[in-house]
């Protein structure tokens, strides 16, 4: 099998997922010896809005989003633990890589996972209730302990936006990577080509970058329309970096 070939696909490991110990079975059920796939990638991530938004943008402005977002940062299952909130980001890589691990992994909703496929990753999670400001009940929230990627275009914008191509070993990447002679800086929402006061350098001459991040920053930095946000795009700069990003 070419390289080339060999699918990749991202997996988190939940708050809730860390928060109930069960890391080690998650990774057990989907070891190379089960799956056949083998890790590309790696790291604990501390979720910030920022990438949290990016990551559940499809769901902006259904009813459960504003506690996707809570669920994701960590701030549901660690409220007055901040350092432990963290997610562990995957990147699987091998033949169907996508399909095997969805199913493994089982239906979004715990119930339907223990009804549809018991023994499945998510059919040890839970659903709990969600309640307006005034402790009405509104809808339910899925603890669903693990996301996958759902399709290969899910699987690479998502492993573009929780990863940066150097977190990847070089004959492990297979999107096209490019080496940029340029700064860029951000703060509020917004790229710029030079510094300024009190905006974060994502990226400096010499560092490797996805080629579709430059050309959206390029675009971005002349205030033009590009395939993507600024927060998508710099989310994955600011990983672990700087916590007064909320
Ligand atoms: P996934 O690919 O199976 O994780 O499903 P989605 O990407 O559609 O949804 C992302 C996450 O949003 C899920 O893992 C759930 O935690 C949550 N979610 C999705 N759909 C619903 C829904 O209809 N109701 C509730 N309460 N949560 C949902």
């Amino acid at each position: 099998m070419q390289r080339e070939d060999l699918e990749k696909t991202l997996v988190l490991i939940k708050p809730d997922a860390l928060n109930n110990s069960l890391t080690g079975y998650i990774l057990s059920q989907l070891s190379e010896f089960h799956t056949g796939l083998h890790f590309a990638a790696t790291k604990i991530v501390f979720v910030n809005r920022i990438l949290a938004e990016e990551h559940y943008a499809e769901h902006v402005g259904k009813f459960f989003y504003p506690s996707l977002l809570e669920y994701i940062t960590g701030c549901l299952h660690y409220p007055n633990e901040p350092w432990k909130r963290r997610v562990i980001a995957i990147i699987y890589q091998g033949a169907d890589a996508i399909k095997k691990i969805r199913g493994i992994v089982g239906p979004t909703n715990p119930h339907d996972a223990r009804d549809q496929k018991p023994g499945s990753i998510r059919s040890l999670g839970s659903v709990i209730p969600v309640l307006d400001a005034s402790g009405k009940v509104i809808g339910d929230r899925s603890d669903n302990l693990i996301h996958a990627s759902a399709n290969p275009e899910d699987a690479e914008r998502e492993i573009k936006l929780w990863f940066m191509p150097t977190d990847i070993p070089p004959l492990m990447r297979n999107y096209p990577v490019e080496t940029i002679n340029e700064y860029y800086y951000f703060k509020n929402n917004t790229i710029y080509a030079e510094y300024e006061p009190g905006s974060i350098c994502v990226c400096a001459p010499g560092d490797l970058l996805w080629k579709s991040d430059l050309e959206a920053m390029r675009l971005l930095v002349q205030g033009l329309q590009a395939h993507c946000s600024v927060n998508a795009v710099v989310a994955k700069y600011l990983i672990n970096k700087e916590d007064n990003v909320k």
